[in-house]
């Protein structure tokens, strides 16, 4: 839709893609939100160079994103889920619900193994989670399950949320990395097309010299 507008415009901006991040020394309590298949993760293997991107190698063959010599050829995990940030105030020394943010939240392998075992003894559906970020730059956030879960153990909240959510999958299975093609990929990684580097062997020298005289 082409929209037509002077410089009055306050709003005209990138989409910044927003997504959960621990601040130093500071606990968030959240729930998270299972996908609309019911599952409360998604993800993929990935690399990472400038920007994560998912991994093309098949359990049958290795791809230029594994095989190419950069930092980051060894794949690993993204993993994406959705979160019901709270937002308490302190109403007569008691707690209550102001309101509340959805983010994406995308981590590794080490972050999902933590919530796997939280999950075992507190089901993640029935428990929110208290998360401690003791180191804002790496991320590291311990986590301690709560003894309810505030948005689903309310009917009215559990539906406005989930409706609420449905954008927010979205923007947590884009942010889990690109999708790129192999020949993305090769151009990102500079790998040189072999193509491009045999034509250039054919041409002598001489030939060359020869035609600028
Ligand atoms: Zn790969």
């Amino acid at each position: 839709m082409i929209e037509s507008f002077g410089t009055e415009r306050d709003d005209i901006q990138g989409s910044k893609f927003q997504k959960y991040k621990g601040k130093d020394g500071r606990t968030d309590q959240v729930g998270l939100i299972p996908f609309p298949d019911g599952k409360f993760f998604k993800g993929a293997r990935c690399h990472f160079k400038e920007r994560a991107f998912q991994c093309k190698s098949t359990g049958s063959k290795k791809e230029i994103c594994c095989t190419h010599s950069y930092e980051q050829n060894r794949p690993f995990y993204r993993i994406a889920t959705v979160v019901i940030v709270y937002n308490f105030v302190d109403k007569d020394g008691k707690q209550s619900l102001r309101d509340y943010t959805l983010l994406p939240w995308i981590f590794r392998e080490a972050m999902y193994n933590t919530l796997k075992m939280s999950d075992k003894d507190f089901p993640l559906a029935a428990h929110d989670l208290k998360l401690t970020c003791s180191d804002e730059k790496f991320q590291k956030i311990s986590v301690l399950p709560c003894k309810n879960s505030i948005w689903s153990g309310n009917a009215k909240l559990k539906e406005k949320v989930l409706k609420e959510a449905q954008p927010i999958f979205e923007d947590a299975i884009r942010g889990i990395g690109a999708d790129l093609g192999l020949i993305d990929i090769r151009e990102l990684l500079c790998v040189d097309e072999p193509g491009i580097t045999d034509a250039n062997a054919n041409i002598s020298l001489d030939d060359v010299m020869g035609a600028t005289e």
